[in-house]
């Protein structure tokens, strides 16, 4: 029996795969399609952002160069590590449609950030993503099963039962991780739950017989929206026909043609199309994340509408907030209720995501409701202080979760706080472990941490920027636990190793 199954070899399968795997568990990945990669997934259609907190995710692995690399980043990521303040983004996408310009985000604004090797945002796409989390799986230990479609789920006190095929697999967890039409979803009873849509989106590859009629770029008109990338003729388009289309079924050149001359108010011809899909803002979330011994992560647990690029970036915050909670429950060391501040954390993060997307959605409207939003709003992101909010918003620089602790650095994503030897907190993070960061003391001092040493990393010494603070207590998903100012009350610092790491060892 494995300790955990993973349904879904997909970017947040795969990423929860290797948190588990690097903490030591037995995993089975077990995945419908027999081959990884599919046109869907490489570029241009399976182009896709990755924002701050994902990409740091990467780098506190050990995985941010192979990222980066992958992506086509080469040798200047656009980082300046040993600048005074974080490099400002070269990209930052759109906000319903309106494209944001990067010189106005003002990074010193961002709360708590400091210069780091990840950049602020990197354009890469889910093959590439899948690729470098498989072959990370792959050196962990993990077992990827493909051609195995999941189709029955069952679980007792004890363990979970899965079919796939003729096979059965049991483990002691089961995490679906099986996109938006999650099958565990429905077969474990979780409720899912939210709001219709109000478009049909399209995404396609298709050759223009008069291409000089429709323009490059992103375009909201006054029947709809469409995206024309400059190459590889991507593109994309929202019908607001109140979710209308029959997804069931593949869109048609002709149906295709049709909607985009709508929205695009112009007669261009579709004389070829090689790929299509349609998706909707439907926007819907699990009631809860946890039921028994079955959990769920990524699309599984949330969908929303793409607009904005939330999906995989919320997904992968998912897998990484999980994979040491669930890890320390099959250790055993798990504090009391560890498992459920998974759902606490990150159901309010999930819901705030589908609002974020619902109100793009709605300023998005071809209508004069939509039309008067949309002025506004363009109004304010012409400021420094728009950008920055929505860029804030929607890279994870402004989310915080309610841990409890007044501290305003407390439940942020930690800085990445660099010593004054060049190591920084994403190095000290590869293994997984939680770190305690102590800047009171001049000695420079790296070992386990005293009383929890197989679960906790100590580093000691002054730091190039300590924020003003003395110590930092931080997750293994990087999140600050505990902060303590010039003098830290060791004691305070116990009680938070405590909460989060369980009781001390001997
Ligand atoms: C057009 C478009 C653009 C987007 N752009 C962005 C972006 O820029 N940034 C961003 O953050 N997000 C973006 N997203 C969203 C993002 O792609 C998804 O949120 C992300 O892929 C979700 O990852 P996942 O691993 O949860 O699910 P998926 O990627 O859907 O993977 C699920 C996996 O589970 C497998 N599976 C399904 N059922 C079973 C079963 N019964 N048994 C076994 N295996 C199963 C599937 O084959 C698949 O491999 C975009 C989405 C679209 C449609």
């Amino acid at each position: 029996m494995h300790d955990v199954v993973i349904v879904g070899a997909g970017p947040v399968g795969l990423f929860l795969a290797c948190e588990l795997g690097l903490a030591g568990c037995s995993v089975l990945v077990l995945e419908r399609e027999p081959e990884p990669g599919s046109p869907w997934r490489a570029e241009p259609l399976g182009l896709r952002g990755l924002f701050a907190t994902s990409v740091e995710a990467f780098h506190r692995r050990g995985m941010l160069d192979q990222l980066l690399a992958a992506s086509g980043v080469h040798g200047d990521s656009g980082t300046t590590p040993d600048a005074d303040e974080p490099s400002p983004p070269r990209s930052v996408g759109h906000f319903a449609g309106m494209v944001l310009d990067p010189a106005k985000v003002d990074v010193a604004a961002l709360p708590f950030r400091l210069p780091g090797p990840a950049p602020e945002m990197v354009m890469t796409s889910l093959e590439t993503v899948e690729a470098v989390l498989s072959g990370r799986a792959a050196k962990l230990g993990v077992e990827i099963r493909r051609g195995a479609a999941v189709s029955a789920v069952a679980q007792d006190g004890g363990s979970v039962r899965l079919r796939a095929g003729e096979h059965e697999y049991a483990a002691r967890w089961a995490v679906g991780c099986d996109g938006g039409r999650s099958t565990v979803r429905g077969l474990a009873g979780f409720d899912f739950v939210g709001t219709e849509p109000q478009f049909t989106g399209y995404v396609m590859l298709a050759t223009l017989a008069d291409p000089g009629k429709l323009s490059p770029g992103i375009h909201l008109t006054p029947t709809g929206m469409y995206i024309r990338m400059r190459e590889g003729g991507h593109i994309g388009m929202m019908d607001f026909d109140g979710g209308a289309f029959d997804r069931s079924r593949q869109p048609t050149r002709d149906h295709l043609q049709t909607v985009l001359r709508r929205v695009s108010g112009t007669d261009v011809t579709l004389s070829d199309v090689r790929l299509a899909s349609s998706f909707t803002d439907r926007a819907k979330q699990a009631t809860t994340y946890r039921r028994g011994r079955v959990l769920l992560a990524g699309d599984a647990a949330h969908i929303h509408s793409p607009v904005g690029g939330q999906g995989l970036n919320t997904g992968i915050g998912d897998a990484v907030n999980l994979g040491w909670k669930l890890a320390a429950t099959v250790h055993g060391h798990a504090p009391d209720g560890l498992l459920d501040t998974y759902t606490r954390e990150r159901h309010p993060v999930g819901a705030s995501v589908l609002d974020w997307t619902r109100a793009q959605a709605a300023a998005m409207r071809p209508d004069p409701h939509g039309r008067a939003v949309q002025a506004l709003l363009r109004d304010l992101l012409a400021t420094r202080d728009g950008t920055t909010y929505v860029f804030s918003k929607t890279s994870g620089a402004s989310g915080r979760y309610e841990l409890g602790d007044d501290h305003p650095l407390v439940g942020r994503n930690a800085p990445d706080f660099r010593l004054e030897d060049g190591t920084c907190l994403g190095d000290l993070m590869r293994d997984g472990q939680g770190v305690a960061l102590d800047f009171s003391t001049g000695r420079r001092l790296y070992g386990p941490a005293a009383g929890w040493a197989s679960r906790l990393r100590y580093a000691a010494g002054p730091a190039r920027n300590d924020l003003g603070l003395g110590a930092v207590l931080v997750r293994p998903d990087g999140i600050v636990a505990w902060a303590g100012e010039r003098a830290p009350d060791r004691a305070a610092f116990g009680r938070a190793a405590h909460q989060w790491f369980g009781s001390p060892e001997g």
